[in-house]
């Protein structure tokens, strides 16, 4: 068998604290695996930054400088996580198998050994997953659980607890590129992409150094996409919402019109009741079905680029040398 050649793709975003660290740590992962006879010696480590404001990009550049085996790509700003997974698969077109991992290396890197086996045996998509969920909040665990349970009812087809931590054939991953959709949720589009799969698991780690990138902010704004890039249902809740609203003032139609021939009522009370529960509920059934429209098109008429990248060390290296 010849080894084909891997790409670990790494996306940093102000991550000069841990970057030392989890270099040393892939390399030693990459060693191990071209000694073991299970990937090329031209297999690679490509860090991109997405738009960090501190020494990661110097970081990046000083690694590939004195490390063969390490390339960097630099977005031209802050794209987000997402974006710069798919900037960081676009760019190592010439792997045959390409692993994602955080820089943080809460995800453990020993997996990738055996997600290159269960490569060899066949899979295109290896999915990691945490079996264990220790290291995160009490919050962030319920929150996610809450996420993939209404992912669920919604009819979202998720790995459940598996991060941004994979492995791609180069076939899976052109088909994930392939994908335009601008609101990216990469946990929800991989499984889409089909092909043979399969799971790792692993322990996830607290992070090595530095802080968390996903505030709380980003995190909700994370959920938001993911449930609305794959769901209309919301929108039709929102109906349903309406319809129960309509029904509630048909009823209280009738009742007030008890009350009035009963006499026992303020005037002017039955209009307003009827019109404040009546409009409310035709306006949100109104707005719901316009809603439903607008989102398609909103996200997908800007065609904006997903990323831009701004200096490539990747295919430097390989053309030109190593000179900056
Ligand atoms: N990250 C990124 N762009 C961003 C935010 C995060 O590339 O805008 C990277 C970050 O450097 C890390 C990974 O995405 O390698 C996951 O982020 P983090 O570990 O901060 O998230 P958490 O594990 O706390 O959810
Ligand atoms: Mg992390």
């Amino acid at each position: 068998m010849v080894p084909g050649k891997l790409a670990i793709v790494v996306p940093c975003y102000n991550e000069q604290e841990v970057l030392p660290q989890s270099l040393s740590v892939l390399q030693k992962v990459l060693q191990q695996l071209q000694s073991q006879q299970q990937i090329s010696a031209d297999s690679q480590i490509v860090f991109v930054d997405d738009g960090s404001q501190d020494q990661t990009w110097s970081l990046i550049s000083q690694f590939s400088q004195t490390n063969a085996n390490v390339a960097g790509i630099k977005l031209s700003r802050n794209f987000g996580h997402q974006n710069a997974l798919l900037a960081g698969l676009s760019t190592v077109s010439d792997a045959d198998f390409i692993v994602t991992i955080d820089s943080d290396l809460q995800d453990d890197p020993q997996v990738i050994a055996q997600m290159v086996q269960q490569y060899y045996a066949g899979a295109e998509v290896v999915y990691g997953v945490r079996n264990n969920r220790d290291s995160d909040s009490r919050f962030k665990r319920t929150t996610a659980e809450c996420f993939y349970k209404f992912m669920n009812f919604l009819g979202v087809k998720l790995v459940p607890d598996s991060a941004d931590f994979r492995l791609l054939s180069q076939r899976a991953a052109q088909v994930l590129l392939d994908y335009p959709e601008r609101n990216l949720f990469l946990r929800g589009l991989v499984p889409l992409v089909g092909f043979p799969s399969a799971k790792v698991y692993y322990r996830r780690q607290p992070r090595a150094a530095g802080v968390s990138k996903y505030p709380l902010f980003k995190m909700l704004h994370l959920a938001l996409d993911g449930i609305t890039s794959f769901s209309v249902a919301p929108i039709k809740l929102i109906m349903g919402l309406g319809l129960v609203i309509v029904a509630v003032s048909l009823f209280l139609l009738i009742y007030t019109i008890i009350q009035k021939i009963r006499g026992d009522v303020v005037s002017g009370w039955s209009s307003l009741m009827i019109s404040i529960w009546g409009l409310g509920g035709i306006q949100l059934i109104c707005i719901s079905v316009i809603g439903e429209y607008i989102a398609k098109i909103f996200n997908e008429v800007k065609r904006r680029p997903r990323f831009t990248i701004e200096k490539n060390l990747y295919h430097k290296q390989k053309h030109e040398g190593k000179n900056d």
